[in-house]
């Protein structure tokens, strides 16, 4: 189905030849706009070796697949995928171009869009079309949700994180148009990635924990964190923070939970000493039962939590990991 209106592009991104989950969701959600659109979803794909993951894409809802094969690929290289997507979009002008919030997205949708000269929303929340089909690039800001569009330039682009849109079903056997791209025999660039060395998290992985312990600003200091860490630690869970608790250093900076960070759906979320600001929010919506721990009574996040403590964390976190403790020692 071609249009008027250009085709809805995922940058696609594989690590060791396995196309990410974040995605597959972004190519859900292409989709439901290219309908509206009435036009096509197309996604670039950049890796080696990776021409039987391209194939499987087609399941997922993308009409069109435009690959980059080689072996210089592989590896996000930052100079030379914006070059060839950079070309790419000149040519086949997309109407909309979305990415991962991942590593690779946060860098190289800048990078694609200061090229294009056109407008990027970061850490999207939600992505929907209004009535004059202009994409609404939904954030969380000013104390509630905004709306940003990008209503003259074009591609309009976004980032999302992964967990954000579900994973769309999948039709086994759906097709589409595999197109090999051209590429320069001397891919060339200034800066080169020449090896990623990927550290395994210490403790229970926030992605998929059941209990997270989430800190924030009001834990105060390092020790209040070891507090946090020996409580998550008698509860097997993972640790999560809020911006600041990351900025202060208290918190690995892959710990952090939000617009910016993971979104997570434990069934069991304990927010301590942080007030709960949207930003924050918007990564634990699909958490089963939440509770926070707060010392001001007033605190945003007792409206948004199942069950709320107010008391001072370095009081109530120590009790609380010591009568746990007791518990279990019968
Ligand atoms: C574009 C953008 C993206 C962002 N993305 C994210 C994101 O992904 N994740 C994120 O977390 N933030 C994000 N932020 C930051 C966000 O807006 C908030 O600033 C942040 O979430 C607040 O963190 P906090 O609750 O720890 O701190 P605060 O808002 O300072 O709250 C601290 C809380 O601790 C309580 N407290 C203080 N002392 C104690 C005590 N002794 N015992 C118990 N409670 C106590 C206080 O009453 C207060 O409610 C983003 C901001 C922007 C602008």
């Amino acid at each position: 189905m071609e249009n008027s209106k250009g085709p809805v592009w995922v940058i696609g991104e594989q690590v060791d030849g396995q196309v990410v989950t974040v995605t597959l969701q972004l190519i859900g959600q292409a989709r439901k706009l290219a309908s509206q659109l009435g036009t096509t979803v197309e996604v670039v794909l950049l890796g080696d070796n990776i021409e039987e993951q391209a194939r499987n894409i087609f399941s997922f809802g993308a009409d069109r697949v435009y690959l980059g094969n080689a072996p210089v690929l592989d590896q996000y290289q930052s100079e030379i995928y914006t070059d060839i997507i950079v070309k790419l979009a000149k040519e086949k002008e997309p109407e909309i171009i979305l990415l991962g919030s991942t590593h690779m997205g946060r860098e190289l949708a800048p990078l694609v869009a200061a090229r294009l000269q056109t407008g990027l929303t970061a850490h999207c929340i939600d992505l929907v079309l209004n009535q004059e089909n202009i994409l609404e690039q939904k954030i969380p800001a000013y104390g509630g949700l905004i709306s940003i569009i990008c209503p003259e330039k074009r591609p309009q682009m976004a980032t999302v994180a992964k967990g954000v849109f579900p994973l769309p079903e999948v039709e086994t056997g759906r097709t589409g148009e595999l197109i090999t791209l051209e590429l320069a025999a001397d891919l060339k660039s200034r800066v080169r990635t020449l090896e990623i060395v990927r550290t395994k998290p210490d403790g229970v992985p926030l992605g998929t924990a059941k209990v997270v312990i989430a800190g924030g600003a009001g834990v105060g200091d390092t020790n209040g964190w070891a507090e946090i860490e020996e409580l998550a630690g008698e509860l097997n869970a993972a640790i999560g923070s809020t911006r600041p608790a990351m900025d202060n250093g208290w918190a690995d900076p892959e710990s952090m939970i939000g617009q910016s960070g993971k979104m997570i759906c434990p069934d069991l979320y304990i927010g301590i000493g942080l007030s709960g600001e949207l930003q924050h929010m918007v990564g634990i919506s699909g958490c089963r039962i939440m509770v926070a721990v707060n010392n001001d009574p007033k605190a945003t996040i007792f409206e948004q939590v199942d069950f709320g403590i107010v008391d001072d964390c370095r009081q109530f976190i120590p009790l609380l990991t010591e009568k746990i403790r007791q518990h279990r020692s019968g």
